[in-house]
């Protein structure tokens, strides 16, 4: 068993590089034995294939993608973590830690350099506070990834792999679903961490699209039309795109009434050809 996910251990470690846990840096280590070997299965890690981990923390979840896969490159902000992560790590030779900031990380060459001719996935556990914008970023980045089996808070999961069109939907589904099919794994209780976060998380993987689901032009255009739609999700969409893109109300009418979208419903009824088929019609 991977002796890093028991509680004594981790705190042996940490009291002995003299850790303490930022809160800032979203750091929740996992302490349930069973989360990280079920979802480094699931992540498509495996034999010819290199993975990007993004915060290894001591790497708990580092040392299970390492046991499977090719190669793995984990990224890691906190320069505190590398000693301890030299020496969690020591008898792995398919690992590489790079010490930086994901966000602002050039993905697409760390890919090109690090895992040419590799089938590549990403598998993480993520800190809370970017859980979007790192999502974003990998599939706005169009990385060559197969992939994105991510730990995130529970409610974010939710939102992120609801139906298109559902009450549960939002921009961030939309966006989503854009690029990948998402798909819900499992949860996971926040007793598995330490510290123990407020709430749940659950583990959910986006399998990336090749080429999106719908053809536009003008994707930011796409994206701009549905960050207005769901800016105020209790008006109806007519009223959410005309004042959030500063537009005439009988303008986005015509624009909607063509797009065979009635003006009066809310944005979370929309499908995705609905949304298209507007930013395909509206001039911003
Ligand atoms: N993988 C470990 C685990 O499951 O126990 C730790 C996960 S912890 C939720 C998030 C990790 O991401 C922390 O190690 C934190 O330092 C790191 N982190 C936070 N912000 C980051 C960033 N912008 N770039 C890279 N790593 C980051």
């Amino acid at each position: 068993m991977n002796r890093l996910s028991d509680i004594g251990t981790i705190k042996e470690i940490l009291s002995r590089y003299g850790f303490n846990f930022s809160k800032g840096l979203g750091q929740n280590f996992l302490i349930n034995p069973s989360v990280c070997p079920r979802m480094a299965e699931l992540s498509g890690a495996g034999k010819g294939v290199g993975v990007i981990e993004i915060g290894p923390g001591i790497g708990v979840l580092t040392r299970e993608l390492c046991e499977i896969s090719d190669k793995v490159v984990a990224v890691e902000i906190d320069k505190r973590l590398i000693p301890v992560l030299d020496e969690t790590l020591a008898d792995f030779d398919n690992i590489k830690v790079i010490n930086d900031d994901v966000m602002k990380l050039d993905l697409k060459k760390l890919i090109e350099d690090e895992f040419e001719g590799m089938k590549v996935v990403v598998c993480a556990n993520l800190p809370y506070y970017i859980t979007s914008p790192v999502i974003m970023k990998l599939l706005e980045d169009k990385l060559p990834v197969e992939a994105i089996t991510v730990m995130v808070q529970k409610e974010a999961a939710q939102r992120i792999c609801a139906e298109v069109g559902s009450r549960e939907s939002g921009a961030v589904t939309v966006s989503v679903n854009y690029y990948s099919k998402p798909e819900m794994l499992f949860t996971v209780s926040s007793g598995s961490f330490m510290p123990a976060p407020k709430v749940d998380s659950a583990v959910m993987r986006l399998d990336v699209y090749k080429e999106p689901p719908i053809k536009l032009d003008d994707d930011k255009k796409f994206f701009t039309v549905v960050k207005a739609a769901f800016s105020q999700r209790r008006k109806t969409v007519l009223n959410s795109i005309s004042s959030s893109l500063a537009l005439e109300k009988n303008v986005v009418n015509g624009i909607l009434l063509d797009s065979g979208v009635d003006p009066r419903s809310r944005a979370e009824k929309l499908t995705m050809e609905d949304f298209a088929e507007i930013s395909r019609r509206i001039e911003i």
